[in-house]
């Protein structure tokens, strides 16, 4: 189907830009119940079955007490397909729910990132899928830039600190209204997370301008995710990538006037 046709290619892609998976991986992918990870597990499990590299594709997810739904219907549709998925409770993220029902997504971050690698090193995998979209790069790297002072986004492509485990997004080219189709084809039980109800406000701000802008120019995404793999440093503001001592002056020259105004 075309749908499946055009995830392969954008999934193969960064795979292969990334060099995201080698032979002899065992990828876990990191199932958060939402349409965006179940995509990227689907396409990691069709590509395993026609890359011309060998690796093994599994599951996992992480209970935190915020799915909305029961999650045995997921669990059921893995097994269906023969999927292997682990599903693991994690008792402190419960406990700081109950202590502390306002922790910020930071706290819950690293509780999460913590059971995470737990789980990951009982499975015996050595790379971690996580299910971060086209959509979360461009937001992420506005955010930043307008929020944060910083030109960066997410990285597609990473080590845990002990580089126990390479950490990937394969889903970087891939926009939403892509995995919402495949998931809706797929029929997949969908478990939503309380949290995806109360979206930040500069979420929810960075989206509707994002929406606005694509009403005229739809390939909006794709032309930022370009702009991300091809930086012009001379032209940026970044001292450590201007040579402002070279005998030719390289980047000052079109900064004078700008200077002068
Ligand atoms: S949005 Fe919710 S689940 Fe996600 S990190 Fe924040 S607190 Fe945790």
């Amino acid at each position: 189907m075309e749908l499946e046709k055009l995830l392969l290619r954008k999934v193969g892609e960064a795979v292969g830009r990334f060099k995201m998976i080698r032979d002899g991986d065992r990828v876990a992918v990191a199932l958060s119940g939402g349409k965006d990870s179940l995509t990227l597990l689907e396409t990691l499990l069709l590509l395993a079955k026609r890359a011309p590299i060998d690796f093994s594709v599994c599951a996992f997810t992480v209970e935190q007490g915020k799915f909305l739904r029961p999650i045995g219907p997921l669990g059921e549709y893995l097994k269906a397909r023969g999927v292997d998925w682990t599903y693991h409770t994690d008792n402190p993220s419960l406990r700081l729910l109950e202590e502390q029902p306002d922790h910020g997504c930071d706290m819950c971050s690293r509780f999460r990132r913590r059971a995470v690698y737990q789980i990951a090193r009982g499975l015996g995998a050595n790379v971690i899928a996580f299910g971060h979209t086209a959509d979360d790069f461009c937001e992420s790297f506005l955010r930043n830039a307008m929020f944060t002072g910083r030109v960066s986004a997410l990285p597609a492509i990473t080590y845990s600190r002990e580089k126990d485990f390479r950490l990937i997004r394969p889903l970087v080219f891939v926009t939403e209204d892509i995995t919402s189709r495949y998931a809706e084809s797929l029929g997949a039980p969908i478990v939503p997370c309380g949290c995806s109800l109360r979206t930040g406000t500069v979420r929810k701000s960075i989206r509707s301008l994002f929406s606005e802008i694509e009403k005229d120019y739809p390939h909006l995404k794709e032309t930022l995710l370009s702009a991300m793999g091809n930086l012009e440093p001379e032209r940026l503001l970044d001292l450590r990538y201007l040579d402002l001592d070279s005998s030719e002056g390289a980047g000052v020259p079109e900064l004078l006037p700008i200077l002068n105004d």
